[in-house]
């Protein structure tokens, strides 16, 4: 089997599973976006999957994603970042990014404001939490997110539209349902204390080897990476 099919029997793979969760508790499987994480592929795997029928596709680092979203052959790629964003970087990702996963900073939420405005081009962003309590992660702590919140609506060129999190690398998928459930509740939680016009709905949780347990807790975003290579 070349290696374009086999991406796309993956890919069938994933989708079957992500609806196969999503019924499990009662959701469609159309809340639930895949994330197709391509970077541990060059353009030609990349190219695969969109022609498979994924258009997102997520990229950890800024130069890679740089590099793929001037690919005239991934042209139609809706770009995600999902991994770290550093502020002498913002201004390349704003300039090709559909979301920015990654926030986990106010500052790096003004400096996303200032080069979108620049640019004119609007920017969708999610606000990066820290569940696990893994000191070695990036992420807001609860109370850092509701000290922010207030900030929104002065950045008027950036959407924050829900909150990321990775969950703990140790205990499996039980402590990572622990950790996505702990998202989700602190969404609920701060969800009525956001200014106006201010709807966190989305939710980026759950990988490879635990997107199943996220979507049981309510992920509208999954981010899938080695299933799919
Ligand atoms: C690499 C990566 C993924 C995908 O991980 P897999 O286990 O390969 O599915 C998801 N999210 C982030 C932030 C990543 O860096």
């Amino acid at each position: 089997m070349n290696t374009a099919q086999l991406i796309a029997d993956n890919l069938a793979r994933v989708h079957e599973r992500i609806a196969d969760a999503a019924h499990s508790v009662g959701r469609s499987p159309d809340e639930v976006q895949l994330v197709a994480v391509s970077k541990y592929v060059g353009v030609a795997e990349t190219a695969a999957l969109l022609a498979a029928g994924c258009p997102i596709l997520g990229e950890s680092r800024p130069q890679q994603l740089w590099d793929k979203a001037a690919e005239p052959t991934l042209a139609g790629a809706q770009w995600h970042l999902i991994g770290h964003l550093q502020r002498n970087k913002v201004r390349r990702t704003v300039a090709v990014a559909d979301l920015i996963h990654s926030v986990d900073s106010l500052r790096l939420l003004e400096t996303i404001n200032e080069c979108a405005a620049e640019l004119n081009r609007p920017t969708r962003v999610l606000l990066e939490v820290n569940c696990s309590g893994d000191a070695a992660k990036h992420g807001l702590s609860a109370e850092e997110l509701r000290r922010i919140l207030p900030e929104f609506p002065r950045l008027e060129h950036v959407t924050v539209c829900g909150l990321m999190t990775m969950a703990a690398l140790e205990g499996g998928e039980t402590v990572a349902a622990t950790n996505f459930a702990s998202l989700r509740e602190l969404r609920d939680a701060v969800q009525p204390e956001c200014p106006p016009g201010v709807t966190l709905s989305e939710l980026s949780m759950g990988m490879s080897h635990d997107f199943e347990a996220a979507i049981r807790e309510g992920a509208t975003l999954v981010r899938v990476g080695s299933l799919l290579f």
